[in-house]
């Protein structure tokens, strides 16, 4: 898989970036009143006006250690369901395997954020907090199913939704966040999240609570081979017939079925951009389905073409282990806030990591800092985000892109 090694096959789409905070001089209206007929010496003003821009956060670094360039876990979640599949151990999590998977990231200092947070870099976390991003692919039943009483529609306790609800109750921090692949209503798939009749509501009440819809394609069949025309029909028509019924929604991301990209490289554009029946689609990001958590957008490696995600399956590769080894940067060191997302914490020594024409076209400030104080950066933090570090040694079965999406 010769992206492992080189995650930068393609350059980076230029960003819609939101010039926050840009330092603006502006040039003020000379005072010059006039009091009947005796002019006034106009009193001194200034001629600019500075606006002020982000400051460096106020927090204990040697006690937090944010680090912005850091790692961020998306997880690929798909069934969650009793049965497990033994051909993809991350296929199905059982509702108490997800509940602990909330929890695990939670007790490891976690919250969760959508993607297009990521895509943006406009992640916004509590000092001393990791972002992790959930995802869901196919809209599957168990992902989000409605029990029918006789006056209402309730939230089954044990489909994704339903799970994610209760967590969210009993830890307010944990906000209602996430970014759901889903497959529109269509001859194949009957309806979102199979509940014949309850797609739209489905889609509408995701929206509503802040979490996100991506794209996933109309019929869930391979990109490999399909002409442009085609790439674009599969992708569109989801857009256009999901948008028809939450027109409301930001449809940013987009994730490959089965993880497999177009062969002809001239065709991967259209994941991004394209048009089908007048209607155009505009992404930021398109998902794989392997395997290891993804950069800082801030970093110049992060590749929005092209981004990984991570299996919630047990054993080496999955989340529990990218948990343990991103807290021990093994190799990747995990993305720590510093609570202020107009500005970028890292450990002095990382600058040459930074994207800074990025970063400067957001108005954010760099803050390299020093972990344990002092002028200079007497020791900075390198381990695991050394662009010199010799890739993951990642050996022995299960290293295999874990693929399904
Ligand atoms: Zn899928």
């Amino acid at each position: 898989m010769s992206h492992r090694r080189n995650p930068c096959l393609i350059r980076p789409a230029a960003f819609l970036a939101l010039p926050l905070f840009a330092a603006s001089v502006a040039a003020l209206s000379g005072c010059d009143k006039l009091k009947f007929g005796k002019k006034e010496a106009p009193a001194p003003v200034p001629t600019t006006v500075v606006k002020k821009g982000p400051t460096r956060p106020d927090i204990d670094y040697a006690k937090i250690r944010p680090n912005e360039l850091g790692r961020i876990p998306v997880i690929m979640y798909h069934e969650i369901g009793l049965k497990p599949d033994r051909n993809d151990p991350g296929l199905v999590r059982t509702p108490t395997q997800f509940k602990a998977d909330l929890q695990s990231l939670y007790n490891a200092g976690f919250l969760p954020v959508n993607l297009s947070d990521v895509v943006n870099d406009s992640i916004r976390l509590p000092a001393g907090k990791s972002p992790v991003v959930l995802t869901f692919d196919d809209a599957r039943e168990t992902q989000f199913k409605l029990l029918e009483t006789d006056k209402a529609l309730q939230i089954d306790p044990n489909c994704a939704i339903g799970i994610l609800d209760a967590f969210h109750k009993a830890h307010p921090e944990w906000e209602m966040r996430g970014t759901f692949f889903v497959l529109p209503k269509s001859k194949v798939t009957m309806e979102s999240f199979r509940q014949v009749g309850m797609g739209g509501q489905k889609l509408a009440y995701l929206v509503e609570q802040g979490m996100e819809i991506g794209n996933h394609t109309t019929l869930h069949k391979s990109l490999r081979n399909m002409s442009p025309a085609q790439i674009q029909e599969e992708i569109g028509n989801a857009n256009n017939v999901i948008l028809a019924s939450v027109p409301d929604a930001k449809i940013r991301a987009m994730a490959v079925p089965m993880g497999k990209f177009p062969k002809d490289k001239n065709n991967l554009k259209y994941l991004m951009h394209g048009s089908y029946q007048g209607k155009r689609y505009d992404f930021q990001c398109v998902m794989a389905a392997a395997y290891r958590p993804i950069p800082s957008p801030a970093a110049k490696e992060f590749n929005p073409e092209k981004l990984e995600r991570i299996s919630p399956a047990d054993g080496l590769n999955g989340l529990g282990d990218w948990v343990k080894r991103l807290k021990a940067s093994n190799p990747y060191p995990v993305y720590v806030s510093d609570g202020d997302p107009n500005v970028l914490s890292f450990a002095k020594g990382d600058e040459r990591l930074v994207n800074f024409a990025r970063l400067e076209k957001q108005g954010k400030l760099a803050n390299p800092y020093s972990p344990f104080g002092g002028a200079g950066g007497a020791k900075p933090i390198v381990a695991g985000s050394d662009a010199a570090a010799p890739p993951p040694v990642i050996t022995g079965p299960g290293t295999k892109p874990i693929t399904g999406g």
